[in-house]
């Protein structure tokens, strides 16, 4: 099916790989590179470097061959360095991201794959590492990440989960029924020899279904994360799961007669959350017990607030990326959603906030994602600056909702020693803006350059190059 004239790349080109100079780019990258130079000094800039340390001001970062060489407020800049004066923005790394997908909500529990669109959108919005929440078509998220990786296509670097491992009961046609124990330790097996490097349990997996995906992962150095119903929190935390995603509004821990590998009814569950005192003794003890068995938690809070009534819709950017038929499905479902006033969301989206910053508060591991997926409106990069601008509501100071959504992720991963943070001998992933998201963190939202590797891409030309086509490719 692939030719190299569809591929747009001369055999020789490809080979030359991505520390290439700018002439050498492959065609499909670029188009929207904007700064290409092995030496490059971004001056008079206000850093925020993801730890959580305050933003500082009129610094200069020094880039050589796609790494920081220093930081700092005197850095001596090299004769041949590309000089960019940043006066009046703001440089924090690159967006670690952990629950994010290639496919898109298309209605009636169908998806499609949009190989073409979300590579370039997720990178436009600051990401320059994710990691898929589960895959349908995972041959073609292996390959988008290996083009990624060889420099043919632009896009993050791409932490690939294997296909969701699901027990029987989930009306998604693209989904596999495990047919037993073995069946999901097959999986696990298979898709790690494909090149999966992560893997998801969902929501009617058995607990030994659980520890059978465990077991294989971890003796293959993969993580293993859940969105999960069937099995609790606390009994996942106990065979071994790395982390947890959605936060604690799809724990089914606080249904009184839970039975065991059984998902609740969807109404015991709202009735027991909306029943949870985020400040008792029950929620504080799940949160230790997470805490203690270093299980992070994978906050989605933009695909949360789909659901509440009230609450804004996508911005007009993100609809503008939409094909016109996704976006008028989902204005036509968020009408029906902001008009119900019976909605439990509103107090489910406040009890998340809280319980995730008690979560983070007692020692827990935060990461951030956005999950593209519910009935639609969470469009990659949109989305992504939008959960950092959620973490702020939820009460996190904006470098703090930055370490979150950059440093953070990268500790998950086991990254943090290449990337998630602005340091000397770091990968030059980072994001420069207009303004100061320290003080407004909407300035997130302002991207002017997106380098990854110390390449500079134009988020503005990749945007336009997928207007009206996100939801179809
Ligand atoms: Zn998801």
């Amino acid at each position: 099916m692939l030719t190299l004239a569809r591929a747009g790349c001369a055999l020789t080109l490809c080979l030359a790989g991505p520390a290439a100079f700018a002439a050498e780019r492959s065609p499909l990258v670029r188009p929207y590179v904007s700064v290409d130079a092995p030496t490059l000094a971004l001056t008079h800039v206000r850093v925020i470097d993801g730890t959580g340390a305050p933003p500082a001001a009129d610094q200069t970062v020094l880039i050589a061959n796609g790494r920081i060489q220093a930081v700092g407020p005197s850095v001596a800049i090299p004769p041949d360095a590309k000089v960019l004066d940043l006066t009046g923005r703001t440089v924090f790394p690159g967006l670690v991201m952990l629950h994010e997908h290639l496919f898109y909500p298309a209605g009636e529990n169908a998806y499609n794959q949009q190989e073409i669109s979300f590579p370039k959108l997720y990178l436009a919005g600051g990401v320059t590492t994710m990691r898929t929440g589960g895959s349908l078509e995972t041959y073609t998220d292996l390959n988008i990440k290996k083009a990624i990786d060889e420099g043919t296509r632009p896009g993050p670097a791409i932490d690939v989960t294997g296909p969701y491992i699901e027990g029987p009961g989930l009306p998604i046609l693209s989904v596999k029924a495990l047919r037993d124990t073995g069946d999901a330790r097959r999986m696990v097996e298979y898709w790690s020899g494909e090149g999966a490097t992560s893997f998801k349990t969902y929501m009617h997996v058995t607990r030994s279904d659980l520890r059978a995906v465990v077991e294989a992962a971890h003796a293959r150095g993969h993580k293993v994360t859940g969105h999960l119903c069937s099995v609790t929190f606390r009994e996942a935390a106990a065979l071994g799961i790395d982390n947890l995603e959605h936060g604690f509004v799809v724990a089914s821990d606080f249904v009184k007669d839970k039975k065991p590998d059984v998902c609740p009814d969807s109404k015991d569950m709202t009735a027991a959350l909306l029943a949870l005192d985020p400040d008792g003794a029950e929620a504080v003890s799940l949160i230790d017990a997470l805490v203690k068995a270093k299980v992070a938690i994978t906050s989605t809070l933009p695909v949360f607030e789909t659901l509440v009534p009230g609450r804004p819709p996508a911005t007009d950017r993100a609809l503008d990326a939409l094909l016109p038929e996704v976006r008028d499905q989902y204005l036509r479902i968020r009408s029906r959603v902001a008009v119900d006033d019976k909605s439990p969301w509103p107090k489910l989206f406040e009890k998340e906030l809280k319980l995730e910053r008690a979560f983070a508060a007692r020692g827990g591991l935060l990461v951030s994602g956005t999950d593209p997926t519910g009935y639609g409106g969470v469009v990659p990069g949109f989305a992504n600056q939008r959960q950092l601008e959620l973490l702020v509501e939820a009460g996190f100071s904006g470098v703090e909702a930055i370490r979150i959504g950059t440093l953070n992720g990268a500790r998950y991963l086991g990254i943090d020693d290449r990337v998630g943070s602005i340091a000397a001998g770091k990968q030059a992933d980072l994001v420069v803006v207009e303004g100061d998201p320290s003080q407004r963190i909407a300035d997130v939202e302002k991207v002017e350059t997106v380098f990854r590797e110390g390449v500079g891409y134009d988020p503005k030309k990749l945007i336009d190059s997928v207007k009206g086509v996100a939801g179809l490719r």
